[in-house]
């Protein structure tokens, strides 16, 4: 199978493997243990923080592992918003059924407080981590509505984990701006200016795109985020590993990362918190990661992210030369191989390793068949909108019609791919794509007058 779907997940590095496997036998402990066997799990996550941060120029102690990219977003959205005005709306809800498992796990033993409100609640900036709650609050979410004095600014071709998280918000009373994006796929950093507002308290707007790999021009929004002290959170699952990433030179506050986008494990990620950003912890739980993110590490899977970051770290220059050539070849074959085809954002910044083609005439989900019948495997967009009814909001924001972004495919190359995986593509896509128009009486008719 040539897969050419990389920006739905990437193959696990033989070398991140090797690093993980340890960590499932002979290195299983508990991080969070004192005895030799938990150290050295502890120094196995150290290490992977410090690989981690070194890929995006940060901190070690500015990064927070989590269970992935949703899990980041999610925390960066909820954990700002969560510190204003509006707090009440997204804390956990006191639980007075299950009270019992709190007195054990508290350093004192100290019967939880009668009644937990929104002022006494703990801020989890990392870099200033205060004693985690007691348990004896549930995970369930205070039906409270808030009133709208907190404004969030994010983009309309965002990733389902952040305009989901910011639709939630919405529906508890924050006030949200959803800018739009040019044909291009790029925001305007001026329309951005213009719309903040003396209640804005969040911008969060993605570095590349995962269906066009169109890339934000993220430092002119960080430049305008801190000229108005607003924190700034990017999501940079899609540009990770593929394209330098420098948190003090794109000035973002909050950064979101999965390993399994870079060659590293599913489940796994991290968000990364510069010093002095506050934000409201989602989880309650241990001291683990400083009470910013509690539970069990995951060593494993940490282990495999640190030393994916470091491949990516030292190979991304090479590899980005590689494949977007590799992937400029796909295109410019497609385009002269096939008529009525186009890339779509052709002409913005993109990651080196995404196309989006326009095939017009042709259902895209009957085109992914053909293809993984023939052996290349591709996306309609993102994986986890693949099968959904409705057209990518991706592709719609950046001006394509409902049967244009139907018709759209996104091919995705990475670091395993090769000159010979791009000439199977060239001569097996133009035939697929031949005979599905054969089959389309639109399309036929549509050619004819033309
Ligand atoms: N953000 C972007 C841009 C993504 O492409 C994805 C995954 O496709 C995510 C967030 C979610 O990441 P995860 O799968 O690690 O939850």
């Amino acid at each position: 199978m040539i897969y050419l779907d990389h920006n739905a997940t990437t193959p696990v590095d033989p070398a991140v493997l090797d690093a993980m496997l340890p960590y499932f036998s002979a290195d299983f402990a508990n991080a969070s243990s004192i005895h030799t066997p938990g150290q050295r799990a502890r120094a196995a996550v150290e290490t992977a923080r410090e690989q981690v941060a070194a890929l995006i120029g940060a901190k070690p102690q500015e990064i927070v592992f989590t269970s992935g990219g949703t899990e980041s977003d999610n925390h960066a959205i909820f954990g700002v918003v969560a510190q204003h005005s509006v707090a009440q709306a997204f804390l956990p809800v006191r639980h007075e059924r299950n009270p019992a498992p709190t007195q054990t796990r508290t350093a004192t033993n100290a019967a939880p407080p009668p009644h937990r409100n929104v002022s006494s609640n703990p801020s989890s900036s990392l870099a200033n981590s205060t004693s985690p709650p007691s348990s004896s609050f549930t995970s369930s979410i205070s039906s409270t509505s808030a009133s709208p004095t907190s404004h969030i600014i994010t983009s309309t071709i965002e990733h389902e984990a952040v305009l989901n998280a910011a639709q939630a918000l919405e529906q508890r009373g924050v006030a949200v701006t959803c800018l739009p994006v040019n044909r291009s796929g790029l925001l305007d950093p001026e329309k951005l200016r213009a719309a903040i507002r003396p209640d804005t308290v969040l911008i969060t707007v993605m570095h590349a795109n995962n269906e066009l790999g169109v890339i934000q021009p993220l430092a002119e929004i960080g430049r305008i985020a801190k000229e108005h002290k607003i924190p700034f959170h990017t999501d940079a699952v899609q540009s990770a590993g593929k394209i330098p990433i420098d948190v003090n030179a794109l000035k973002v506050d909050l950064l979101t990362l999965s390993a399994h986008k870079l060659y590293g494990p599913k489940g796994v990620g991290a968000l990364y918190i510069r010093t002095g950003t506050k934000l409201q912890q989602l989880l309650y739980g241990g001291h683990h990661q400083r009470g910013a993110r509690p539970g069990t590490e995951n060593v494993a899977a940490i282990v495999g992210f640190g030393k994916a970051a470091e491949l990516a770290r030292h190979s991304f220059a090479d590899d980005a030369a590689r494949i977007s050539s590799l992937r400029d070849q796909l295109e410019r074959g497609l385009l002269e191989r096939i008529p009525n085809t186009r890339v779509n954002a052709a002409n913005a910044p993109r990651t080196p390793n995404t196309t989006n083609i326009l095939f017009s005439g042709i259902e895209g989900e009957a085109l992914v068949i053909a293809l993984d019948l023939k052996g290349i495997a591709c996306s309609v967009g993102a994986a986890c909108s693949s099968g959904a009814i409705e057209p990518s909001h991706v592709l719609t924001a950046i001006g394509l019609s409902h049967d244009e972004a139907k018709s759209s495919l996104r091919f995705s190359l990475g670091r395993h791919t090769t000159a010979a995986e791009i000439q199977f593509a060239l001569d097996t896509i133009p035939v697929a794509v031949a005979q599905l128009r054969a089959l389309s009486p639109t399309y036929q008719k549509a050619t004819a007058v033309q």
